[in-house]
């Protein structure tokens, strides 16, 4: 299964991850401002049109203050909660690692989003049938066998992607040979059952704003069959039941009205003689 894994004492805040992803997933911009507290991040939080942040923290080391740089987006759990909630299937765990999911199934109805531990998917509050978004991880392109957008682009290699165990070992690994410039814990390794994103930190991961209050094991165990596969061809068998129910109503108003013409007729007629 592969996985990233994201070293915040590597990151120099240059954001080229979060061009990237809008990029390749093609995603307009968004108009921004700056506000207080977090200075120079840009935009303030993930949505629809966004689905990576660089957020910017400035946090006292020691002595002094220092920006430390986290990254959010999807964490794709490895037993995804945002999956087990989905009526209609939408969003599914891949053999490869990322959490994907068909906007053209999503019914908008954020069931998702109630059940994500890490607040990812957003609503598309701006569009008349909005849908539900969320970071990919580039699946379109694992599946082809190359890297996410982000990983790809990142120029002081902060994000690296490979298989999750092997990245698992190269976390420990630089912690075991900097242990005084880590916090010895790999966010993401455990939290939830496990993600396919995960985090190395020089500060407490609180300080970045991640949840720091998760289980180590998953909110459900998904089932060998999820909820997702009974309903989903119930769902998909929506259209077909309206169109079947039109079209039996359409015969029905057709029959009822040759009915009222034919009694038209034959009053009319009736009362010609
Ligand atoms: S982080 Fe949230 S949206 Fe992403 S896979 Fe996990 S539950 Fe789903
Ligand atoms: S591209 Fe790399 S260095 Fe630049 S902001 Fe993203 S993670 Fe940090």
């Amino acid at each position: 299964m592969k996985a990233m894994l994201i070293d915040s004492t590597r990151c120099i805040g240059c954001r080229g991850c979060q061009i990237a992803c809008k990029q390749w997933n093609e995603l307009p911009a968004e108009q921004t401002t700056f506000f207080a507290s977090k200075g120079y991040q840009n935009p303030r939080d993930l949505s629809s049109k966004t689905w990576t942040v660089i957020t910017y923290n400035e946090v006292q080391i020691q002595d002094r203050f220092e920006w430390v740089f986290g990254k959010l987006q999807c964490f794709h759990c490895n037993i995804p909660a945002c999956a087990t909630a989905c009526p209609v299937g939408a969003l599914w765990k891949t053999e490869e690692g990322p959490v994907a999911y068909d906007a053209n199934i999503c019914l908008g109805c954020r069931y998702c989003q109630l059940a994500c531990p890490f607040l990812v998917p957003r609503f598309e509050w701006d569009r008349i049938f909005p849908k539900i978004m969320k970071c990919t991880m580039c699946d379109d392109r694992v599946v082809a066998g190359l890297e996410p957008a982000c990983s790809k682009v990142c120029p002081t290699d902060a994000i690296i992607f490979g298989d999750r165990e092997v990245l698992v070992a190269e976390a420990e690994n630089r912690i075991s040979l900097n242990p005084r410039g880590y916090v010895h814990h790999i966010y993401g390794k455990d939290e939830v059952g496990g993600t396919c994103v995960m985090h190395l930190s020089n500060v407490p991961f609180e300080e970045l704003a991640y949840q720091t209050n998760l289980p180590q094991k998953a909110f459900a165990n998904l089932p060998a069959k999820t909820p997702a596969d009974y309903s989903k061809p119930a769902m998909h068998a929506i259209p077909f039941v309206l169109t079947g129910l039109g079209i039996a109503l359409g015969a029905v108003s057709w029959v009822v009205n040759r009915r009222m013409e034919n009694e038209r007729n034959t009053q009319s007629k009736e009362g010609a003689k």
